[in-house]
C-alpha cells in the first residue's frame, strides 16, 4: 500500500484527529477504524475495527438506526442505507427531520445489527444471542445535486442489487424532493458473537438442553402488485433475492 497524505480534517472527527499523526498509510486508513470512542470495553475479544469485517456486516444489512440529539432529546430512527467504499448513504424526504438535522453536521451514531441465532445456555446468565453488529460514529453532509443520482443508485444497489437498471429514470422534481446524506466511515467498531453457549464448567452435566437456535438466512417471496401489467415475469433480482453473506 502506498503512503498517502490525506486531508485529515475532512475525514476524521476531532477526537480521532488528536490521536493521529498527519501522515499515515492508506492501508492503515482502510483497515483501522479504532478510536478511543470505538474501543470495546466489554468482551473486546469479540470486537473488530477491521474495515473488511465492518464492510461485510454493513453489506449484509440494508437498514440501519441513526442516532442523533436535537435540543437535548436523543432520537434513534431506522432507515435504509447504501455503502460505496468508505461512504455510507442515507436518503428520504427533503422534509424529513432526521435528514435535515443529520445534514447539519451534528454528531451521529449509526448502527447495523444482524441477528444470527439465539444461544440457549444451561443458565439464564449465560444465555445469549449470536449476532454481528456495527457502530459508526461521525457526521454526515448533504450530497450535492450533481451526485444525488449516483448516491441513490448506490442505495438501491445495496438494498436490491439489479433493481435500478430496470426502473424508469428519476425525474428532476423527484430529486428535488429527496434529500441524500453521505457519511464517511472512519470511526467504527464491529462486535461479533458466534458459536455454542459458554456455560459454567459444573453446569455442562445438567439435564438441560443447550445449544443454538440458528435463524435461516433471509429469504423473500415475490408477490405481484395487484395492478401489475399483464404477462410480466418476476425479474431475476426479485426471484433470487438474497443478502450477500461473507
Ligand atoms: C426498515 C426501515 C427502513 C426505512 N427506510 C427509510 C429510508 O430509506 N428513508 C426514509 O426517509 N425513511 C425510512 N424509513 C422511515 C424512517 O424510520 C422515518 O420514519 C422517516 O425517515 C421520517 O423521519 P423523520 O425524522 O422525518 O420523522 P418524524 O416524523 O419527524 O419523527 C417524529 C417522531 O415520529 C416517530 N417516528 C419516526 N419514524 C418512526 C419509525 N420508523 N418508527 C416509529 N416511530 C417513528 C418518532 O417518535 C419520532 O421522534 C424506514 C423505516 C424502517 C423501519
Amino acid at each position: 500500500m502506498c503512503e498517502c497524505v490525506i486531508p485529515l480534517a475532512r475525514i476524521l472527527s476531532p477526537s480521532k484527529m488528536e490521536e493521529r499523526k498527519y501522515l499515515f498509510t492508506l492501508h492503515e486508513f482502510m483497515s483501522d477504524l479504532l478510536s478511543s470512542r470505538t474501543k470495546l470495553g466489554r468482551y473486546p475479544v469479540r470486537g473488530s475495527h477491521d474495515f473488511a469485517t465492518i464492510a461485510a456486516i454493513l453489506d449484509e444489512g440494508f437498514f440501519c438506526h441513526v442516532g442523533f440529539v436535537v435540543n437535548g432529546q436523543p432520537y434513534v430512527i431506522p432507515t435504509g442505507f447504501g455503502r460505496d467504499g468508505h461512504t455510507l448513504y442515507i436518503h428520504g424526504s427533503a422534509a424529513s427531520r432526521m435528514l435535515n438535522e443529520a445534514g447539519k453536521g451534528i454528531a451521529l451514531s449509526v448502527t447495523v445489527t444482524l441477528v444470527d441465532g439465539l444461544v440457549l445456555a444451561r443458565s439464564a446468565f449465560h444465555s445469549s444471542v449470536n449476532y454481528r453488529s456495527v457502530v459508526i460514529l461521525g457526521a454526515a453532509e448533504p450530497v450535492p445535486a450533481a451526485g444525488k443520482v449516483r448516491a441513490l443508485k448506490t442505495i438501491s444497489d445495496h438494498i436490491i442489487p439489479g433493481r435500478w437498471e430496470s426502473l424508469r429514470p428519476v425525474k428532476p422534481q423527484e430529486l428535488d424532493q429527496t434529500a441524500v446524506l453521505r457519511m464517511e466511515i472512519v470511526e467504527a467498531s464491529a462486535k461479533v458473537r458466534t458459536g455454542p453457549p459458554v456455560d459454567e464448567e459444573e453446569d455442562y452435566g445438567l439435564p438441560i438442553w443447550a445449544g443454538t437456535l440458528d435463524f435461516a438466512p433471509l429469504s423473500a417471496t415475490p408477490k405481484p402488485d395487484p395492478r401489475l401489467a399483464s404477462g410480466l415475469p418476476v425479474p431475476e433480482h426479485a426471484q433470487r433475492y438474497r443478502r450477500p453473506k461473507k
